[in-house]
């Protein structure tokens, strides 16, 4: 895997970098165990199946990062003040007044500033519908992650409630890894375990119905949270982007007859299909097409445009 060396960026210290986001933290930070704040800057990186891919995506950072901080907003100011908390370091990022200062102009528009949290190890999986993964443990077994579904499912159908089925954050370049709530259990703690997934299903729940509201079906989505200074369980990295969630067109799920006439998908599941029929999966992933590249950033740009309009 080549990354693109990070950004140089005046005032930050390049920590880490993921799949797709790069951190920073400040650059007088003495312990980069503990830093007080982190910047992330989401890159225009693509990946699928655990691999980045090349080329990137345009404009898919700054996409991300846009779609991100709408959420956390929607999240933050739902049921009269009952709002998520989130990991963002001041409501005033995007206004510009002091915090965005500190936010690099080479990287304005797809960095955000936030607290630095203790990470949960898990993958918070929310699933709404039966596709990818699920449906193909579906199909082998009758059972997504372990629990038993009713017969004669299809790939796209509704689920008869939104399933929590969590997953193992590999460390980097491993992959992660599908595990029981049970598991979970044994990984953080009964208390946080059953925090995570009670979260998780409260946000899918939250976040399905704005989806429909603007003619969009959330079929599935992921989570990761910390826990802050103060222990206080808080949302954190992306949240309901085209890359940690599959969203569907709603009334091509209804009218559709196909599998992909009903899973007209505003997301990455166009990488992932021309992956999947020109790629074996061995050794290094092929080149995406200029065309995939296109159609793939021009879904990102709509779901944005569907989601925000009001
Ligand atoms: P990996 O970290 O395994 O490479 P990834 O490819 O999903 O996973 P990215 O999404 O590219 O990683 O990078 C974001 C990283 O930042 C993740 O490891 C995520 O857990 C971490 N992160 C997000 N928000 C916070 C936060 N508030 N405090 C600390 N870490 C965070
Ligand atoms: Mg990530």
């Amino acid at each position: 895997m080549t990354f693109a060396p990070p950004l140089e960026l005046p005032g930050w210290r390049h920590t880490y970098s993921g799949k797709v986001r790069d951190l920073y933290v400040p650059a007088d930070t003495r312990d980069e165990a503990a830093p007080a704040r982190l910047l992330v800057v989401a890159s225009d990186r693509v990946s699928a199946f655990d691999h980045v891919l090349s080329p990137g995506i345009p404009d898919k950072g700054v996409l991300l990062t846009t779609l991100s901080l709408w959420w956390f907003d929607q999240l933050a100011g739902a049921d009269g003040g009952r709002g998520i908390p989130n990991h963002l370091a001041s409501d005033d990022v995007l206004e510009g007044d002091g915090t965005a200062e500190l936010i690099p102009d080479a990287v304005q528009g797809r960095a955000m500033l936030v607290r630095s949290l203790d990470m949960q190890p898990i993958e918070c999986v929310v699933r709404g519908y039966l596709t990818g993964s699920g449906w193909a443990e579906y199909r082998a077994e009758g059972t997504v992650c372990g629990i038993p579904l009713p017969e004669g499912l299809e790939d796209g159908d509704r689920l008869p409630e939104p399933l929590y089925t969590p997953a193992f954050k590999a460390p980097m370049g491993e992959h992660d890894e599908n595990i029981t709530f049970e598991r979970s259990v044994e990984l953080v703690g009964a208390e946080t375990a059953a925090a995570l997934r009670d979260a998780s299903l409260e946000i899918y729940r939250r976040a399905s119905a704005t989806a429909e509201a603007h003619g969009l079906i959330l079929a599935d989505t992921k989570f990761e949270f910390g826990f802050d200074a103060e222990g206080v369980l808080t949302l954190a990295d992306e949240v309901l982007t085209s890359d940690s969630s599959r969203y569907w067109d709603a009334e091509a799920w209804r009218t559709g007859t196909t599998p992909a006439e009903r899973m007209a998908s505003f997301d990455k599941q166009i990488v992932r299909n021309w992956l999947a029929d020109n790629w074996d999966k061995q050794g290094e992933p092929p080149a995406l097409p200029a065309e995939i590249v296109e159609r793939t950033r021009e879904r990102y740009a709509t779901l944005l445009r569907l989601l925000t309009a009001s």
